[in-house]
């Protein structure tokens, strides 16, 4: 006889508490569901570090840029190799610039008084290029007294400070007319008390054109090259006009500005004096030395 198999369905169908063998089956575990953990957010707050920095200060260090300070001339320092009197070492460059003169173009002491006042930080060559203008449209102390200040202005422009000098020229006239009767005077008290006129102008006019200075007449030439020989030991040209005074006659005194002015620009320059031509260099205490001799102390330069 053929047993019958229950089939799986039925078996099933039995139920599933029963195992074939009789005992309780164990229920199955049902798959765990998956929980879903939500992880809070966690707000993390960073407190701000505020981070102060230091402020640095680069203090920079001035720099000083020291350019060589020449002091006092030393006109003395050197020995001349035959030392000779002022007088006759004046006389040897009067001989080698027998030429010397007054090179402002004039044809009377007014117009050599304007001149000079323009040749102020300027050139004879200069002034000589624009008083010919000037004269012919103002050619006497009233005419210029009276003239337009502008048209003035225009005419003396290239001699540089022409507002300054064109204020002191029209001045100046109007001082000749007002109380010289249209003249120039002729002493140096009465010179200097017109407009622009210093020392050194009236004395240009008292000599060149009275023949009478009252002093020696010292610009920029006749200072350095006054020292450079050693006839004067000062800087300031007061000084040094007193001690050309009395080391010179009276009558040498406009002669002697112009020869010194002369070998000044031919020999005697600032920059490079020419020692090996110069007519006196065997009587100069400065020769073949003179390059820092009488020259304006360099600038002390701060930046
Ligand atoms: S050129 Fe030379 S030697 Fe002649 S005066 Fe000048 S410094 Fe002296």
């Amino acid at each position: 006889m053929a047993s019958r198999k229950p089939s799986r369905a039925k078996a099933n169908l039995r139920g599933s508490s029963s195992k074939p063998n009789g005992s309780k089956a164990e229920p199955r575990a049902r798959p765990a569901k998956p929980v879903a953990v939500k992880a809070k957010p966690v707000a993390v707050k960073a407190k701000p570090v505020a981070v102060k920095a230091k402020p640095v200060i680069v203090k920079a260090k001035p720099v000083i840029v020291v350019t060589k300070v020449k002091s006092e001339p030393k006109a003395a320092k050197h020995v001349a190799k035959e030392p000779l009197e002022p007088r006759a070492v004046f006389a040897k460059l009067h001989a080698h610039h027998a030429d010397a003169h007054c090179e402002l173009e004039h044809r009377s002491p007014f117009e050599l008084l304007v001149a000079t006042v323009l040749s102020a930080q300027s050139t004879d060559v200069m002034v000589n290029q624009v008083t010919p203008e000037l004269f012919r449209r103002w050619p006497n102390p009233a005419a210029l007294a009276s003239a337009d200040v502008a048209e003035v202005e225009r005419v003396i422009l290239r001699t540089g400070f022409f507002r300054q000098k064109t204020k002191s020229i029209i001045g100046l006239a109007a001082g000749l007319v007002r109380e010289h009767a249209g003249e120039v005077p002729r002493t140096l008290a009465e010179l200097v008390k017109l407009p622009g006129v210093g020392r050194k102008t009236a004395n240009v006019v008292l000599g060149v054109a009275f023949g009478a200075p009252e002093g020696v007449v010292v610009d920029t030439h006749v200072q350095r090259i006054s020292q450079r020989l050693g006839w004067t030991r000062h800087t300031d040209p007061l000084e040094i006009e007193q001690d050309l005074m009395h080391a010179f006659a009276r009558e040498d005194w406009d002669m002697l500005a112009h020869v010194l002015i002369f070998h000044g620009r031919r020999i005697c320059t600032a920059r490079k004096p020419a020692c090996a031509s110069c007519p006196v260099a065997d009587h100069c205490p400065s020769a073949f030395v003179a390059e820092n001799v009488g020259r304006k102390p360099s600038r002390l330069r701060v930046r």
